[in-house]
């Protein structure tokens, strides 16, 4: 098992954790592209969101944008604004294929393409 983010949840690399759900990890990003940059993915392997099972696992992505929602409060950013961001595979420049969502926040955001 090779995944870094599947190494994150299982506590086999470590992580800054921001939130934490029986479904659900955040974590700091190692290279933050704002003064907030956390990572949010679901516990459960899944690549993409191209491979996010409708029904099953539904639960799931609603707990991600439930943490998306609770990790601004608690970083008080929620009044100010923040970014989600989901890659899927290569044009979107996705570098690890695990499903996340990126919390950007804390600056005013650029473009959202370049
Ligand atoms: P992607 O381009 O959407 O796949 O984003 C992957 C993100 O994971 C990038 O912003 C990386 O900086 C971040 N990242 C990679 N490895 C780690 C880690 O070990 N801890 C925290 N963030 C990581």
């Amino acid at each position: 098992m090779s995944c870094i983010f599947c190494k994150i949840v299982n506590g086999e690399l470590p992580s800054r954790k921001a939130y934490e759900s029986e479904t659900v990890v955040a974590f700091h990003d190692i290279v933050p592209q704002a003064p907030v940059h956390v990572i949010i993915v679901p516990k459960k392997h899944i690549d993409t969101m191209n491979e996010v099972e409708t029904g099953t696992d539904d639960a799931v992505v609603a707990e991600l944008f439930h943490a998306a929602r609770q990790i601004a409060r608690e970083l008080g950013i929620a009044e100010s604004g923040y970014r989600l961001v989901n890659n899927c595979n290569e044009d979107s420049g996705m570098e690890v294929s695990h499903l996340h969502i990126h919390l950007l926040g804390g600056r005013k955001l650029g473009a959202i393409v370049s």
